[in-house]
């Protein structure tokens, strides 16, 4: 999220309060799951009969409503204008986002030997008064990416634990080590919840 911001991503992102919990911009969440894929892989593969790591032409974004009742069924963006969850606007700027999103993460996977396969964003509204900003907000992660190593293919996501593939913590905690992110004591070295004055 910093480094997102950095080159003028906005996000709902504050500060790091410690190793389990942030502060950030309470935002009005847009019903949707925003997809961006590089590489065919889970449902997409699925869906158009690929073999998972099939490079794609072009970046492909793809929208979900995100309801867990109804299994956050795949949109288009009529569906999305006409029920009114965002403008026109929104979505140009949303996605103009989300593929400089792509651009910047993929360097920066690419950097350390991972993939950016797909991944998932949500973006709010941060009002100020009666305007409002779209800001990325909610994580990003093993968790709703998915991050290959570029060697051995090697899965280093949830898909670990989708499919039951096993190691799913020391994969998780690899991606941390290679991003320079993991605590100096091993993962087991939390500070505990920090108390906000
Ligand atoms: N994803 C997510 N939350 C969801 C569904 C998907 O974070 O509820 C992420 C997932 O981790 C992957 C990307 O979105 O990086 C594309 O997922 P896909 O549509 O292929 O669904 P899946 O095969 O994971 O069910």
């Amino acid at each position: 999220m910093l480094r997102l911001g950095e080159i003028g991503v906005p996000t709902h992102f504050v500060r790091r309060l410690n190793m389990r919990e942030q502060l950030v911009r309470e935002v009005e969440i847009i019903p949707l799951e925003v997809v961006v894929r590089n590489v065919a892989a889970g449902s997409l593969a699925q869906r158009f009969g690929l073999t998972e790591g099939t490079p794609l032409p072009r970046s492909v974004v793809e929208y979900y409503f995100k309801s867990h009742s109804l299994e956050d069924p795949m949109v288009s963006e009529e569906h999305i204008t006409a029920f009114g969850w965002a403008t026109p606007m929104d979505l140009d700027e949303i996605m103009s986002m989300a593929l400089r999103i792509n651009d910047f993460l993929s360097g920066l996977f690419i950097g350390i030997g991972l993939k950016l396969v797909d991944f998932r964003l949500e973006f709010g509204r941060l009002y100020n008064g009666d305007e409002f900003q779209i800001v990325l907000a909610d994580e990003i992660s093993p968790d709703n990416c998915r991050l290959w190593d570029v060697k051995t293919g090697e899965r280093l996501d949830k898909d670990r634990f989708r499919r039951d593939l096993g190691n799913v913590e020391e994969a998780y905690q690899e991606v941390a080590r290679r991003l320079g992110i993991l605590p100096e004591g091993g993962p087991r070295d939390f500070q505990g919840p920090a108390i906000m004055q």
